[in-house]
């Protein structure tokens, strides 16, 4: 797929919501409290079950990295705090292989795109996604049943 925008990072978020939140209460969050109206803050969501929906076409910006937007495609876990609101990496098994199969698509397409965290970029003051993508990637064994 021919892609118009320079797509120089893959960036890996969570959503930092409760994991029993729904796609449709983000969405409205998006719209109603932030006034990004249609348009989201992922291109990928990955849902508790490993579903991975997507919510933006590869060639338009979505909102994800701050300054960052036009060369960025974004993809969030369900997820990403405890009860009391701190972060915490609670990936189910599910989103990990899904994630790890999506990112591994993506770099395919993408080849010169280097995949992070949203945290990894300079001046981000989140803990988003609630781990170190590059370490996660490095040692994580996909489950080849
Ligand atoms: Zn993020």
């Amino acid at each position: 797929m021919n892609n118009p925008r320079n797509i120089k990072y893959i960036v890996v978020h969570c959503t930092a919501t409760p994991t029993n939140t729904t796609l449709e209460s983000i969405k409205r969050f998006w719209k109603e409290n932030r006034g990004w109206g249609d348009t989201p803050g992922y291109h990928y969501f990955i849902q508790r079950d490993g579903t991975v929906v997507q919510l933006l076409d590869e060639k338009k910006n979505s909102y994800g990295v701050y300054k960052h937007n036009s060369e960025c495609i974004s993809i969030a876990y369900l997820g990403g705090i405890d009860k009391e609101g701190k972060a915490l990496d609670n990936r189910s098994d599910a989103q990990k292989h899904a994630m790890f199969d999506k990112i591994v698509e993506l770099t395919e397409r993408y080849p010169k795109a280097e995949v992070l965290g949203h945290r990894d970029f300079a001046g981000v003051k989140k803990a988003c996604p609630c781990f170190d993508v590059k370490t996660w990637l490095k040692n994580y064994e996909p489950d080849l049943k």
